[in-house]
């Protein structure tokens, strides 16, 4: 009979979402041979490397690449708010400057929301894995997805794990966790493409417009990368609103 090495486990906080309900903020015994990698063991648990900030064992701050020993009592946090603990070793990949996002196929509402909002945000429904790594890497842009195994590549270095199913709950989850609230930028972006919307003369775009709208608008913005003419009609009242809601309940 195999005789086990046994190491005992504690996820923290939002790392338990991806736990199984009898692992969920206890400490559990997890088996194993050998001497495997502590990220390797994480992963198979299910919570991508992405998540994690910091695991103590026995009390101290390990490395992805630390080796899981018998009896070590492991402790694995996500990203700290406001505890000082600058002191260990943090494992998640300092924030990317300006915030850049590319989503997985999944997410097409939710890129929409957050070009509405000016972030910069990279979609097509025909991503393959393979593609939103290399557009993450080669862009530095945070990899956003519904799927866990797209954040457990080794290569994938930012990436976050959408909890919710609805769009708008999915919004609230990007902006709390990237601290974006202060960084809302309406009408900068254009929903349909990423592109950039700038103000134009009415008369460059006039070709363009419907009859009530010539009529009643005067001042416009088109974007630089398909075209699409934005005015600050019943649509734009309706996102200042959709704005102001959201950030009360965030
Ligand atoms: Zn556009």
């Amino acid at each position: 009979m195999a005789v086990f090495n046994k190491a005992k486990f504690r996820f923290y906080e939002e790392l338990n979402d991806f736990l199984p309900p009898d692992k969920k903020k206890f400490f559990f015994v997890y088996n194993f041979e050998c001497n495997p990698s502590i990220k390797d063991v994480i992963e198979a648990m299910g919570v991508p490397h992405t998540e994690v900030d910091l695991i103590l064992v026995n009390g101290d701050s390990v490395t992805f690449s630390y080796q899981l020993k018998d009896n070590d009592v492991v402790s694995v946090y996500p990203v700290f708010e406001s505890l000082d603990i600058s002191n260990v070793t943090h494992l998640r990949e300092k924030p990317l400057r300006e915030p850049k996002f590319v989503l997985d196929v999944h997410l097409g509402k939710l890129s929409k929301y957050l070009r509405m909002l000016g972030f910069d945000t990279q979609y097509q429904n025909s991503y393959e894995d393979s593609e939103i790594i290399k557009i993450s890497l080669e862009h530095k842009r945070t990899i956003l997805t519904r799927d866990v195994a797209l954040l457990k590549y080794s290569e994938v270095t930012h990436g976050y794990w959408i909890r919710s199913q609805d769009p708008i709950e999915q919004l609230k989850e990007v902006i709390k966790r990237s601290d974006l609230s202060k960084s809302i930028r309406p009408f900068y972006r254009c929903s349909d493409c990423n592109g950039i919307i700038k103000e134009v003369s009415k008369e460059s775009i006039m070709d363009k417009l419907q009859t009530g709208t010539k009529k009643y608008f005067n001042e416009f913005f088109q974007c630089n990368s398909c075209g699409k003419v934005y005015w600050k009609g019943s649509h734009f009242k309706k996102m200042e609103r959709f704005i102001e809601n959201l950030k009360v309940s965030i």
